[in-house]
């Protein structure tokens, strides 16, 4: 249990006055919260601050050898004005899973859940109230030591901060095209590609602007020893749904287990279908596409929640998936998802938190 120190803004920024325009992580809330770890102390000093910048070292570990690691996860506002979470405690294991991989300290789940809890209380009324809208929630832990030797950390700081973001299909939910990047690696085995830490996504930027020069939104990633085999598009998990069954790759590593891949496979199970976790491999994508029976294919992740895909483009063959238009299983999935997280429809899974 933590013990949490709160110390209030004296200059409160005005709300936006305009919730359709708020966007994707542009503009944050009055208070972030921070908790020092110190070598031989463990995790010290919580405390919720007004936001304002970091005042660190130039030599501090992060921004020399990337120790760093970050989550990502939203609080929703429901109609009776009250607000609630999604599975955080998923998000906490998965930050302990991915610090322990990059030698970063881990806080206890208990304490996770309770740091996010304790900042959306504070920023209670950032959380947006239009359609769609919530308050995404950034944990973050970063090495502080100033020091140029490569080694792990004495010093680190778990910070969480906090941005209202938009609707993220204020303009209807429109199928993305997606480019099958067989060039560049995002993961290989033994490496980082199941753990969430920005090294992960720097070394993949330059597949998205290759992507976007030829016209294409996302990467689709394929396995990093043989690139045969799809695993997953920039920062979601992907599912296919071919001749009536559902396959996405398995988290053995170089995927990211993501929470929403998670509950997405157990409501698909729920109703009955299929769903295959085994290596899939592009050629048989494609190959389905070409004989009509790649029927729908989707990414899913906590910022678009279900995404689907329309245009799936690898070397010289280009895949249309069902005429650009978003399937039935994808749409069902998404107002299923959607409907808990906003708790329109009865959560039966037990999957939400409410932050009181
Ligand atoms: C965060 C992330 C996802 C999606 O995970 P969710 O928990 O569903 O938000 C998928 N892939 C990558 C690479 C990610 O960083």
């Amino acid at each position: 249990m933590l013990n949490i120190s709160i110390t209030k803004t004296t200059a409160p920024k005005a709300k936006p006055a305009d919730e359709s325009k708020l966007g994707f992580g542009v503009i944050y809330t009055d208070h972030m919260l921070v908790i020092d770890h110190t070598e031989g102390i463990g995790w010290h000093d919580a405390r919720i601050v007004p936001y304002e910048p970091l005042v660190l070292d130039p030599a501090a570990m992060v921004f020399h050898y990337a120790m760093e690691s970050f989550e990502g996860l939203k609080a929703y506002r429901l109609a009776d004005g009250s607000i609630q979470l999604f599975r955080p405690e998923k998000n906490a294991a998965r930050m302990i899973n991915t610090n322990h991989r990059m030698c970063l300290p881990a806080l206890p789940e208990e304490d996770f859940v309770q740091a996010v809890k304790a900042i959306v209380k504070m920023e209670a009324d950032w959380v947006p109230h239009s359609e769609g809208t919530s308050l995404y929630i950034r944990p973050f832990v970063i090495a502080t030591e100033p020091h140029l030797g490569v080694r792990t950390s004495k010093t680190h700081q778990f910070i969480i901060i906090c941005s209202p973001v938009g609707a993220y299909y204020s303009t209807g939910i429109n199928p993305v095209k997606i480019f099958v990047e067989d060039e560049y690696t995002r993961a290989c085995p033994g490496g980082t590609g199941f753990t969430k830490c920005g090294g992960n996504y720097a070394a993949s930027l330059i597949s998205q602007v290759k992507a976007h020069d030829l016209g294409y939104e996302q990467t689709l990633w394929l396995d990093g020893v043989e690139h045969k085999y799809v695993e997953e598009v920039g920062s979601m998990n992907c599912f296919f749904k071919i001749d009536g069954k559902i396959y996405t790759a398995p988290t053995v590593g170089t995927v990211l287990p993501g929470v929403t891949r998670m509950s997405c496979i157990e409501l698909l199970k729920k109703w009955g279908y299929e769903v295959c976790e085994d290596r899939l491999p592009i050629a048989d994508v494609m190959k389905a596409a070409s004989e009509g029976k790649l029927e729908e294919v989707f990414g899913t992740g906590t910022a678009a929640v279900i995404s689907p895909v329309g245009e799936l483009r690898y070397e010289d063959q280009v895949a249309y998936i069902n005429n650009g238009e978003i399937g039935p299983v994808t749409h069902r999935l998404y107002d299923t998802i959607t409907g808990i997280q906003w708790g329109k429809l009865p959560d039966d899974m037990g999957w939400t938190v409410p932050v009181k």
